[in-house]
């Protein structure tokens, strides 16, 4: 044995040591041992010297160890819709109505009129309704849940017809063609990567049980290509007596195309097309809570509500109530515009992205050397995937440290930042940084460079 080993004191010495067990009056005994143990295995592997307050090094194991995983940070990347950083914050109505349904007793499935059970499924059902124009709706965990709920509900163990130039990933390891077997459904590829016509369909209608579009949400297909209209496929499926099934990725329901932001379709605009049943996420640019729902034809949303599957996919109390008060903002689309975060930032205006990249600049400490460039915003979670929003960013000098080591810092402070390093400089985008928060993240930045 070396002498270090023979150094180490054992894990029950430690824990009677006065400083170590006085942590005893914040955690359980059980989580001081597990810090005790850490504290000592570090300790046996490391090359610095062992520690000689040992109180202080199992006080940091400690607090590592009882660190929440999940934690806010602020978003300096310019991503309004960061899937890695939970895509889309709430408006404060939603954050609300939320709360106050988690913390007591709520009429998730209560019918306060009569007195005796209620359903879940009707929370959302009427506005989600009201705000696509469809006859029916309904509120599922997420879009990928939405959309095989109503492959199963609607073509299990038939074929479903889809266009080769749709087969894609969404992300995640989430691929269409695998979905679509993970629903019970055998795929039927029409067309081709590029062109894709309406006779590729018909020609396959004999054993179909359904239409599916994909919306192409992460990527742009551009030249010499053909995709049917979905009115044109939504009068084939009803010729074939078969649903449209339309998954739109994004429920994008105001027009945004005076911001500059076109190409991506509306929910409503895919309802009108004659789609049976359209399925989105609920918080991608609707705004909301992730969710998924499905808009479209009364009796194709009950077949969904009635399948077993949806049981399993059912979404809880607090993601109904911020979904139904996100919805409920949409009743004026300007006040939709003006609280749902989501909107607000895609929609801020140039001059007052420079105004706020001038504000963080000024609040910055002399050793950032903080500087503003004009630079580009991004939507994000797979809308708008070629859109760069022009914005104003704040570059910072990392100096010695380098940007990569600045940016980790800035990651792991308190508050956490994440920002983008480009050409070497630390870059922050103001459009996704709530105005409240610029004197803390400049903080945080003086805190990162010392
Ligand atoms: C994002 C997306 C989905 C998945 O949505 P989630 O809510 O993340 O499950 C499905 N289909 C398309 C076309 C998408 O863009």
């Amino acid at each position: 044995m070396n002498d270090r080993l023979r150094q180490l004191p054992s894990v029950d010495r430690l824990l009677q040591e006065p400083g170590v067990a006085a942590l005893l009056a914040k955690v359980p005994r059980t989580t001081l041992v597990q810090a005790v143990r850490a504290a000592v295995a570090a300790a046996r592997t490391s090359r610095q010297p062992l520690p000689e307050d040992w109180a202080a090094a199992v006080a940091d194991r400690l607090a590592l160890l009882t660190a929440a995983s999940l934690t806010s940070v602020l978003n300096a990347t310019g991503v309004v819709l960061h899937t890695n950083l939970g895509r889309a914050p709430l408006a404060p109505r939603a954050v609300a109505a939320m709360a106050a349904v988690a913390a007591g007793y709520c009429t998730l499935e209560y019918d306060r009129a009569a007195g005796s059970r209620g359903d879940r499924a009707d929370h959302c059902r009427g506005l989600l309704a009201e705000l696509t124009g469809a006859e029916d709706g309904l509120a599922v965990n997420n879009a990928a849940g939405a959309l095989v709920l109503a492959l199963r509900a609607l073509a299990a163990g038939g074929e479903v017809l889809i266009s080769r130039g749709e087969l894609i990933e969404i992300g995640g390891s989430f691929r269409i063609p695998e979905i679509l077997e993970a629903s019970g459904c055998r795929l039927r590829e029409v067309g081709t990567t590029n062109r894709t016509h309406l006779a590729d369909y018909q020609r396959e209608l004999g054993q179909a049980r359904a239409i599916l579009t994909v919306h192409r949400s992460n990527f742009e297909l551009r030249g010499f290509i053909t995709t049917p209209e979905p009115q044109a496929l939504a009068a084939l499926a009803a010729t074939a007596g078969i649903p449209y099934l339309y998954d739109l990725g994004s429920g994008l329901l105001v027009d945004l195309a005076s911001h500059g932001l076109v190409g991506e379709p509306r929910v409503g605009e895919a309802v009108a097309s004659g789609a049976d049943l359209v399925m989105f996420s609920g918080d991608k640019l609707l705004g909301g809570p992730q969710a998924g729902c499905l808009v479209g034809r009364s009796e194709l949303v009950e077949r969904c509500r009635r399948d077993p599957m949806a049981r399993a996919l059912r979404t809880d109390k607090s993601t109904l109530a911020a979904l139904e008060a996100t919805l409920a903002l949409y009743r004026d689309p300007d006040v939709a515009l003006r609280e749902i975060p989501v909107l607000a930032m895609l929609t801020l205006g140039p001059q007052r992205l420079s105004e706020l990249a001038t504000r963080l600049a000024g609040l910055m400490p002399s050793a950032a050397g903080a500087t503003t460039r004009p630079g580009h915003s991004a939507v994000g979670g797979g809308a708008f995937p070629t859109a760069q929003l022009p914005t104003t960013l704040v570059a910072i000098d990392p100096g010695p440290l380098g940007g990569s080591a600045l940016a980790a810092r800035l990651r792991l402070g308190e508050p956490g930042v994440i920002v983008r390093v480009e050409e070497g400089m630390v870059c922050l985008d103001p459009r996704t940084l709530p105005p409240e928060s610029l004197a803390a993240v400049a903080a945080a930045v003086g805190e990162a460079l010392r």
